[in-house]
């Protein structure tokens, strides 16, 4: 059984999966740089609740939970199996932390989830389950819930945390896939690649006051907790190795780590 490291992913546009960019050609390759998990469980920045809920569904459907995109958009799945062992044995973990649990049986498979799922493993054949983030619980809270989930990569499950590097769509230039980042932006992805790779916890809970233009960046925090997810995923004294590094649309930092 493979031990896989934790891993964030910036998953973009929902355009991503049409659109010929660097970032889409990365994930298209991390599949087969990674090698197949037993399971996945994805914390994606599209699906928020007031607490932590996993998603039970024996059959996820693929949910396209954005508005105003090209007709073709709406036409992919990712019909991948779900994976409700995986999810009960997450919520497991969750409350003997502490936290409580929700288990959703309706929640399908949101973008966040799919949208870089179908370009790492296209054949949507290793049960999936989801996550969701609590906004207003801020980052140390979603650290902890990382930490709390770390064991299950022995038992060869891929936690995957999606969300944004940067994301403000205010700034997002629209029709400009390939426009070069706005300097605040590069400015903060690299901090944030610094911080990830000396494991700077105390930096990267504390990053709103400690980063370069943390919170237009991120006037919310929603596609950021999914990096604090990974982040604690990795285990104690985890660092964070760059895997990626590239932009989109002026605004949005594409950059990927894993950790361990
Ligand atoms: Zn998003």
């Amino acid at each position: 059984m493979t031990r896989l490291p934790s891993i964030f992913v910036s998953h973009g546009a929902p355009t991503l999966p049409l659109t010929p960019i660097p970032a889409r050609e990365f994930l298209a390759g991390l599949g087969s740089t990674l090698g197949r998990p037993e399971a996945i469980l994805c914390i994606s920045a599209h699906w928020e609740t007031r607490d932590p809920a996993v998603s039970t569904a024996a059959r996820p459907e693929t949910i396209h939970d954005f508005y105003g995109f090209p007709a073709p958009l709406y036409e992919l799945r990712y019909p991948a199996p779900g994976a409700p062992a995986l999810a009960a044995r997450a919520a497991r973990r969750l409350e003997e932390a502490g936290f409580s649990c929700e288990r959703d049986p309706t929640h399908g498979l949101d973008h966040g989830a799919w949208v870089p799922l179908l370009l790492m493993y296209p054949k949507a054949d290793i049960p999936t389950a989801q996550l969701s983030v609590q906004m207003p619980r801020g980052t140390a809270h979603h650290l902890a819930i990382g930490r709390a989930l770390a064991p299950l990569r022995e038992e060869g499950v891929l936690i995957l945390g999606s969300g944004g590097a940067t994301h403000n769509l205010a700034e997002f230039r629209a029709g400009a896939p390939d426009a070069p980042p706005f300097p605040h932006v590069a400015a903060f992805d690299a901090w944030l690649a610094e911080a990830a790779e000396a494991g700077d916890e105390a930096s990267l809970v504390d990053y709103r006051l400690k980063a370069p233009a943390a919170s237009r960046v991120h006037p919310r925090e929603e596609h950021f907790l999914p990096f604090l997810v990974a982040f604690g995923a990795g285990g104690p004294g985890a660092r964070g190795r760059r895997l990626h590094r590239s932009f989109s649309h002026g605004a949005l930092s594409m950059a990927a780590f894993a950790f361990e």
